[in-house]
């Protein structure tokens, strides 16, 4: 493994870096307490300069490259060793769901007392939520993985977490078992959605207004970044997420108020997005289509049947 390699490929990620750190982000912009394990600084004295991608810090050794980071924060004795956890954390990220993080003022942050009793119910909720269970029926329907999904017991509902472009969170999505959906109260989806896959350094950008098409694309094209809105009239959200340069590619759905939303949105981008049209009517029927008439088909509605024999 050489040097120069790790640094390429950890090149403008620090904040990737950070949060596989679980390093407040707040520290690119201000100094924080430090969190290598033996600095109990008095004053915050951590900081992180995002440009050189280095931390700054009065401890021992004073401050160094991400790698130095790994190593200071106990996760490697040396380079060869912080290089590979790198390398592990960061492809991880690329195929799933990058983490999001919730402030610690979300509840006082509201407008009033009603908004900030709905926040309190969204993380009372959000913290009992599990792994979605297999066989749920919307994703045996579906025919995708529960990417970014979480499940709630009591509703037995899929539970899709919305943040900002900052992947700070800002609510949550219902989907019952089915195939019912509904914001919350509290959640404030205009302008945000869910990303799947690691959008930092793509190309492209792909966006679709709901869950299972999202998903969809993202498997169907093997791991590409696909930022979910919820809902058609939100599809212009992409343009806090999309980077400079980035080419944006709409997956719409195949109905008048989708298509025209699509349309909308990508004439507001520079440059202009790309909308693309299913052949049947979303992306996902195509998505389940391209099975044809395989056994993968067979084995669906036999899934579908031992269910409903439970
Ligand atoms: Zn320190």
């Amino acid at each position: 493994m050489r040097k120069v390699d790790i640094f390429k490929d950890i090149a403008g990620r620090t904040d990737e870096i950070l949060d596989a750190l679980g390093i407040d982000q707040r520290s690119r912009f201000r100094h924080i307490h430090c969190p290598i394990p033996c600095h109990d600084d008095h004053r915050p004295s951590f900081r992180v300069d995002v440009q050189k991608e280095r931390f700054i810090c009065s401890c021992s050794p004073i401050g160094g490259s991400m790698i130095d980071l790994v190593i200071a924060m106990g996760h490697a004795e040396n380079f060869v060793e912080a290089a590979r956890w790198l390398r592990r954390k960061l492809m991880i990220q690329m195929t799933t769901v990058k983490p999001f993080r919730i402030e610690h003022n979300f509840v006082e942050d509201a407008q009033d007392a009603k908004e900030a009793a709905n926040r309190d119910d969204i993380l009372r909720v959000f913290s009992h939520c599990v792994d979605v269970p297999p066989f749920h029926p919307y994703l045996v329907k579906k025919g995708i993985l529960p990417l970014g999904a979480r499940y709630e017991t009591t509703l037995k509902s899929i539970v899709l977490p919305i943040h900002d472009s900052e992947y700070v969170f800002r609510g949550m999505e219902y989907i019952d078992d089915q195939g019912n959906k509904f914001c919350i109260d509290g959640t404030k989806k205009s302008g945000n959605g869910l990303m799947l896959g690691n959008p930092d350094s793509s190309p492209v950008l792909c966006v679709a207004e709901g869950w299972a098409t999202g998903v969809s694309v993202h498997m169907a094209l093997g791991g590409v970044p696909v930022l979910i809105t919820f809902g058609a009239g939100n599809l212009s959200a992409v343009k806090n997420f999309v980077r400079p340069e980035q080419k944006v590619w709409f997956f719409a759905d195949k109905d008048e108020s989708g298509i025209k939303a699509a349309n909308d949105a990508a004439q507001k981008l520079d440059p202009i997005g790309v909308v693309l049209l299913p052949t049947l009517d979303d992306f996902n029927e195509d998505f389940l289509g391209a099975m044809g008439r395989s056994n993968f088909i067979k084995m669906k509605h036999q899934f579908q049947d031992t269910r409903r024999q439970k």
